[in-house]
């Protein structure tokens, strides 16, 4: 028997926060920002400390810009006295997050000049975090204080870690983001899966009214079951409104107008395919669910396609959906215990899945030299699963 293993995804819980000082909370984030900012210049400015780990990093900007317990004066003096161990070290984190991720940009952009970031709380900020209500450190713009804040909206399970959580400051209210532990039913290696028989399920991704196709393969490489994921049609069809929409406003107001024109419409379609990616990666796992499969097997694509392929069918298509619905299930699976596999494609449509024989396609169906014929999509996704399945069966023996 495989040991059992402790394995977690992490939920975020928005909270609804309610409190008479919200000036407060807007001093809190405003301090927050400010510490945030210097961090974040003190890092870039100190480039010998580049490629050191987060603690390493950490720890050296604080030897810059705090005085020990030796009291000897240090080279860059946090210019704000008082300001919590614990709330300064969340506001490092975030610096060195932004700076990092500033460095790893290529154009040469400026720095950021000023940052509105949520406040992340971590321990010694906030305390007496229940569904109901949460106590917070806040910076009144004199001194720091603890202020209780209601919250509604949402409820944090009984028994869940919670990890830090985070201010968020929106247009009209202050949300809490709390991030929860959740344990993950089925936390077993490749191995362990593929040894008890595990079945795998093999998407194709179309350009067609199927968006996906899955197949189900089991050990030995034969096809268990097919879903066909449609809507693709539909959703070219309602990209292609807001397309005409946005042609006609360009046409109208001419194109020399800022990146703002047509926000709305963007916007729109940014919406239309975020919901069609939801609602086909949570397909994927509720068929996965309903047959066994323990692993999702996605295509790999190969630059080639990605530059050819992709460019020719837009990026307001169902084939490019496939990017968007690739990220939804890493955590989706992640969520429901499946594991997550991509394997490169190669020559899957040329053979036919049940005797190997060559294949002529017509259309979306095929025909092998046997006489053998179905839908080539299917033919496909089984090829990818009986592969996989046979060449994982032989690294594990
Ligand atoms: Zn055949």
């Amino acid at each position: 028997m495989a040991e059992k293993k402790d394995c977690y995804a992490i939920v975020t819980k928005r909270f609804q926060l309610r409190t008479a000082h919200v000036c407060w909370l807007k001093e809190t984030q405003r301090i927050y920002n400010e510490i945030l900012h210097f961090y974040y210049m003190l890092f870039l400015e100190k480039t010998e400390l580049h490629g050191l780990g987060n603690q390493k990093l950490m720890r050296e900007l604080e030897c810059l810009s705090i005085v020990g317990r030796d009291k000897k004066p240090v080279e860059y003096p946090l210019p704000w006295k008082g300001v919590p161990l614990y709330f300064r070290r969340a506001a490092i984190n975030t610096a060195l997050a932004a700076g990092k991720s500033y460095l790893s940009r290529e154009g040469q952009e400026q720095p950021t000049a000023a940052f509105s970031a949520g406040v992340t709380l971590y321990k010694g900020t906030y305390r007496e975090l229940t569904s109901h209500s949460i106590e917070i450190k806040v910076y009144d713009g004199e001194r720091w204080r603890w202020i209780r804040c209601r919250l509604s909206g949402n409820t944090i399970p009984e028994g869940a870690r919670c990890l830090s959580p985070r201010l968020v400051f929106g247009e009209r209210q202050v949300e809490l983001h709390v991030p929860v532990q959740k344990n993950v039913p089925d936390g077993r290696t490749l191995k362990e899966r593929m040894g008890n028989g595990m079945k795998i399920c093999s998407v194709q991704f179309t350009n067609r009214d199927a968006i996906a196709v899955c197949c189900v393969v089991d050990g030995p490489g034969c096809l268990r079951a097919v879903r066909f994921l449609k809507g693709g049609k539909n959703y070219a069809h309602r990209c292609r409104k807001v397309l005409e929409k946005i042609n006609i406003s360009k046409k109208a107001v001419g194109e020399k107008r800022g990146k703002n024109d047509n926000k709305r419409y963007w916007r729109k379609l940014k919406q239309i395919s975020n919901d069609e990616a939801h609602q086909i990666s949570r397909q994927i796992i509720d068929f996965c669910v309903e047959t066994g499969a323990g692993v999702i097997l996605l295509p790999k694509y190969s630059k080639e396609f990605t530059k050819y392929v992709m460019a020719a069918v837009g990026n307001w298509s169902p084939l490019h959906l496939n990017y968007q619905i690739r990220s939804q299930l890493k955590y989706k699976a992640w969520q429901a215990g499946i594991l997550i596999l991509e394997s490169e494609v190669h020559d899957i449509d040329r053979y036919c899945a049940l005797c190997g024989g060559i294949v002529r396609k017509q259309g979306e169906l095929f025909v092998c030299e046997n006489g053998h014929r179905g839908n080539r999509r299917v033919n496909a996704a089984w090829n990818l699963g009986k592969r996989t399945a046979q060449s994982l069966s032989k690294h594990m023996l």
